[in-house]
């Protein structure tokens, strides 16, 4: 499956051939401040994938911290694009991708970490911290 995303302006694309996995939502306090929002929405490029980004790369600006995780965001809108780590793009921000992902959210995790205000509802797996180890199969 290929996957393609954008930033609010346009300004930045991308593409994922290959598909992306994981897809979570995280409620920490530093997803928070990366969306400005209740949490994020993210998912892994899936094993094999490729991502390439296929308009206005140098419009993008890396975010590195101190774990040497960090984002890519767009500096003229603003958008959080990418998840990096080392440099490499490891994974999209859900809300950038065009029509559908081909994944939906599987896990709320750090939920004990949410904001006073943030109500979580639906019916998928919440996790007080990080998703637990590799768990497929043994279920
Ligand atoms: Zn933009
Ligand atoms: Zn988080």
């Amino acid at each position: 499956m290929t996957v393609t995303g954008e930033c609010f302006c346009g300004a930045i694309q991308y593409q994922v051939r290959g598909g992306l996995a994981n897809a979570r939502s995280c409620h920490c306090s530093r997803c928070r401040k990366v969306f400005g929002g209740a949490a994020s929405a993210f998912a892994e490029l899936a094993d094999l994938a490729v991502f390439r980004w296929t308009r206005g790369e140098q419009n993008l600006r890396r975010y590195i911290g101190a774990s040497g995780w960090g984002l890519g965001f767009c500096r003229t809108c603003g958008s959080a694009l990418c998840g990096l780590h080392r440099g490499k793009v490891v994974g999209v921000t859900l809300g950038t991708v065009n029509g559908d992902p081909g994944v939906e959210l599987t896990a709320h995790i750090y939920v004990n970490s949410r904001a006073p205000w943030d109500h979580i509802d639906g019916t998928i797996p919440r996790y007080a911290e990080g998703l637990p180890e590799q768990s497929q199969g043994s279920d």
